[in-house]
C-alpha cells in the first residue's frame, strides 16, 4: 500500500537531530522524498545513516548542510531541494533553539545579543523560509508545519525570557501566515511540544547526556510536571507533524496549534500538590 506521503517532497529543518530527524524518518518511511538539514556534519551523517538503516534509498533523500539564519543558507536549502526533486510540497519549520547566555545570566538579565540570536533561529528563519518557499508551495497546494513550544502559552518563565517570547511570536506568525496563504491553497499549522527527550536541553543548559537523562527521568516521575508520567519522545511530535502535513487527515485545520505535552499545560500551581499526593498514594 502506498504511504500517505508518496509523491510528496518535504524539507524538514533541524533534521540533523531530535524531533526533526524522527520526522524525516517517518515521512520517508511513508513515501516522501525528504531534505534533511542542519549545520553539524557529524549529526547530519547520523541522520543519513538512520535513513539508510530504515531502508530508505539515497534517491529519496538529500542532505544539505546550511545555517538557516542566513539568507544564503536558506537559498541553498531550497535551491538544492528543487534541483534534486523538482518541486516542494511540505515545509516543516522545526529547527529551533534556546540560546545559552555566554555569561550564564538568566531571565530578563540576559543580554540583547541572546535575544537577537533567539529571534533569528526561532522566528526570522521561519519568516525567510516561508517567504522563499511560497511560490513553490503555491504550485503544489502545499503544507507548512511550524514547531513551536508550550513555553509560548500564557505563563511566566523566570529562567529564560527570550525563547518563550520567540515561540509566542512564532504562534502569532502561524495565524497571520495561515490566513494570508490559504487563498493560494497553502495551509500553515503549528505543533507545540512539551518536554521531549532530544539534544535540546543539552544545548540549552550546557548539560551532558547523563544530566539531560536525569532531568527527563525526574520530570517524568513528577506528575505535577508531566501528568502522563514520562517525558515525551521525538516520535510523539513527529506523528503530530505528519498529521498536520497530511491533507487527507487535516485538510480543514488552518492556522491552529496542537499542544503535545503529556498534560503539562493543564496543571496549575494551585493543584500541583494535590496531583502529586494522589500519584504517590
Ligand atoms: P535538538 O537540539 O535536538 O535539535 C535542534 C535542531 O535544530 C538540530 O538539528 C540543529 O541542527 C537545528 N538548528 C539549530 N540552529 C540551527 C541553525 N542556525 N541553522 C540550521 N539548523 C539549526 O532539539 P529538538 O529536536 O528538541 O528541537 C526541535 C524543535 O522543537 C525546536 O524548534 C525546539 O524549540 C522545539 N521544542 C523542543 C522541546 C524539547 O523539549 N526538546 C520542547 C518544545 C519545543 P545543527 O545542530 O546540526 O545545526
Amino acid at each position: 500500500m502506498p504511504g500517505r506521503f508518496e509523491g510528496k517532497v518535504a524539507i524538514i529543518t533541524g533534521s540533523s537531530n531530535g524531533i526533526g530527524r524522527e520526522t524525516a524518518l517517518l515521512f520517508a518511511k511513508e513515501g516522501a522524498q525528504v531534505t534533511v538539514t542542519g549545520r553539524n556534519l557529524e549529526r547530519l551523517e547520523k541522520s543519513r545513516q538512520a535513513l539508510l538503516d530504515a531502508g530508505i534509498p539515497e534517491s529519496n533523500f538529500l542532505i544539505v548542510s546550511a545555517d538557516i539564519t542566513t539568507g544564503s543558507g536558506q537559498d541553498k536549502l531550497i535551491g538544492e531541494t528543487l534541483e534534486k526533486f523538482g518541486k516542494l510540497n511540505i515545509l516543516v519549520n522545526n529547527a529551533g533553539a534556546s540560546i545559552k547566555d555566554p555569561e550564564n545570566k538568566t531571565g530578563i538579565s540576559q543580554g540583547l545579543d541572546v535575544y537577537e540570536q533567539t529571534m533569528k533561529i526561532n522566528v526570522e528563519s521561519v519568516i525567510g523560509l516561508t517567504q522563499k518557499t511560497r511560490p513553490h508551495l503555491a504550485k503544489t497546494k502545499g503544507d507548512i508545519v511550524n514547531v513551536s513550544s508550550i513555553v509560548a502559552v500564557k505563563a511566566g518563565w523566570s529562567l529564560l525570557a527570550y525563547y518563550p517570547m520567540a515561540k509566542a511570536a512564532l504562534d502569532q506568525y502561524t495565524r497571520s501566515a495561515a490566513i494570508d496563504l490559504i487563498s493560494e491553497g497553502i495551509r500553515v499549522n503549528t505543533v507545540n511540544p512539551g518536554i521531549v527527550q532530544t539534544g535540546f536541553h543539552e544545548s540549552e543548559f550546557g548539560w551532558s547526556a547523563e544530566e539531560a537523562k536525569k532531568f527527563y527521568d525526574d520530570m517524568g516521575a513528577n506528575r505535577s510536571s508531566i501528568p502522563v508520567g514520562f517525558a515525551g519522545r521525538p516520535e510523539h511530535i513527529a506523528k503530530t507533524i505528519a498529521f498536520l502535513a497530511d491533507r487527507d487527515s487535516s485538510e480543514y485545520i488552518i492556522g491552529q496549534n496542537i499542544v503535545v505535552d503529556g498534560g503539562t499545560t493543564l496543571v496549575l500551581g494551585i493543584h500541583a500538590n494535590v496531583l502529586n499526593s494522589l500519584s504517590n498514594s
